[in-house]
C-alpha cells in the first residue's frame, strides 16, 4: 500500500543510496573526531591507558569501520562509550566497542525501554544506507550507568576530565554534551548541527531554542563537533553553529505558531515553515527527510502534547505521505 506512486519525493532518505566521504581529524592530542558530510558523526578521547568512544553509529559493522580508523591513531582498550541520546544511528552499533561501561542520560535509558524497537524500525526504513548489515546488530542497546546531571570522567596523568553534562531537554529528552574543559572542544551530538538540517521530531522546540542552546553556549568551546555535518573550529564557527540551530528552530517556531494562531491546519504550516526554511538550509543534508516529522512534532507539542508521540513505520509513512506529496 506503500508504493512510491503515492508520493512525488522518496520516503525520507530512502532513496540516498550514495557513501558520504569519512574524514578523521585529531582535534588535540588524544581528541578525535569523525564527520561524514552530513552523516552521524563520532568521536574518541584518549585516557592514559583507556578511550571513551562517543556515539555508536548504527550498526556493529558501521562501528567497526570507524573503530580500525581509530586504531590508526591508538590502540588503547575502549572503557567507556557514551551515548548523546537513544536514536537508533547513534547506539545500535555499540557491541562493537567492547566497552566495560555504557553511558547515558537516565531518560534516554526509560527512552530506549519504551520507545527502542519503535524507533528501530523507523529510523531502519528513513535512513537504510547508515545500517550497514543490519542483521549485525544484536538488539537493542542498554546502558549501564547512567546519571541525571553531571558525570565526570577522569582521563588519567595530566589528560585531565571529560564533563558528561544534561543541558536540557532538547532534540530528545535526554540529551547530554560531552565536554573537555581542557581543551575547550565540545561532542555536543544532535543539540547542534553544523550546516545539516536539524530533526526535531522528538524534540521539546521551546527549551531547546533557549534555556538548554544558552547553557550549551555558555561553555564558549573553541571546536564543536555537532551531531551531523563539519566540525566547527574557533569561536565565530562555533558561534555560527549555535547560530544557525538557533534560527532553525526559531523560523520553526514563528511560522508554525503563526499559522496556528490563524486558525490554519498542520499541512499548511508544514507549506509555511517549508518556504521560510528553504532558501537557507534546503540544500543542506537531510532537510527534505526531516522537516514533515520536524513540523509534526512541533505542531503536537504547541498543541500541549507534552512527551512526543512515539514515531512508527507506520506513522512515519502517515505523516510523509500527508505532507510531503
Ligand atoms: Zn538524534
Amino acid at each position: 500500500m506503500y508504493s512510491s506512486f503515492m508520493t512525488s519525493k522518496p520516503f525520507a532518505s530512502s532513496a540516498d543510496l550514495t557513501d558520504k566521504q569519512q574524514t578523521l581529524e585529531v582535534l588535540a592530542d588524544g581528541v578525535y573526531a569523525l564527520t561524514a558530510e552530513g552523516d552521524p558523526n563520532v568521536g574518541a578521547v584518549e585516557g592514559e591507558d583507556f578511550l571513551v568512544c562517543f556515539e555508536a553509529l548504527a550498526t556493529p559493522v558501521a562501528a567497526r569501520a570507524w573503530l580500525d580508523r581509530l586504531r590508526e591513531h591508538t590502540g588503547k582498550p575502549v572503557r567507556h562509550l557514551v551515548l548523546s541520546h537513544y536514536h537508533a544511528v547513534r547506539t545500535l552499533g555499540a557491541s562493537a566497542f567492547g566497552a566495560d561501561v555504557i553511558i547515558a542520560h537516565d531518560d534516554t535509558r526509560k527512552l530506549i525501554a519504551e520507545r527502542g524497537e519503535q524507533d528501530w524500525a523507523s529510523e531502519l526504513a528513513r535512513m537504510p544506507r547508515l545500517f550497514k548489515e543490519p542483521d549485525s546488530i544484536p538488539g537493542l542497546t542498554w546502558p549501564t550507568v547512567t546519571f541525571s546531571d553531571r558525570l565526570t570522567i577522569d582521563l588519567g596523568g595530566d589528560r585531565g576530565e571529560l564533563v558528561l553534562a544534561h543541558c536540557g531537554r532538547g532534540h530528545t529528552e535526554g540529551d547530554l554534551v560531552a565536554w573537555l574543559p581542557r581543551h575547550k572542544i565540545l561532542f555536543a551530538g544532535d543539540l547542534v548541527e553544523s550546516q545539516a538540517a536539524l530533526y526535531t521530531g522528538d524534540a521539546f522546540h521551546r527549551e531547546w531554542a533557549t534555556t538548554t542552546l544558552d547553557r550549551v553556549a555558555a561553555l564558549e568551546a573553541e571546536a564543536l563537533v555537532g551531531g551531523r555535518g563539519a566540525v566547527a573550529h574557533g569561536r565565530e564557527a562555533v558561534r555560527a553553529a549555535l547560530g544557525q540551530t538557533r534560527a532553525f528552530l526559531g523560523t520553526m517556531l514563528e511560522e508554525t505558531g503563526r499559522v496556528r494562531a490563524a486558525g490554519g491546519t498542520l499541512k499548511e504550516a508544514f507549506a509555511a515553515v517549508h518556504a521560510a526554511l528553504e532558501p537557507r538550509y534546503g540544500r543542506w543534508p537531510i532537510f527534505e527527510h526531516c522537516l514533515p516529522f520536524d513540523v509534526a512534532r512541533l505542531w503536537d507539542e504547541l498543541s500541549g502534547v507534552e512527551r512526543p508521540v512515539i514515531w512508527t513505520a507506520e506513522r512515519d509513512r502517515e505523516v510523509w505521505n500527508a505532507l510531503q506529496s
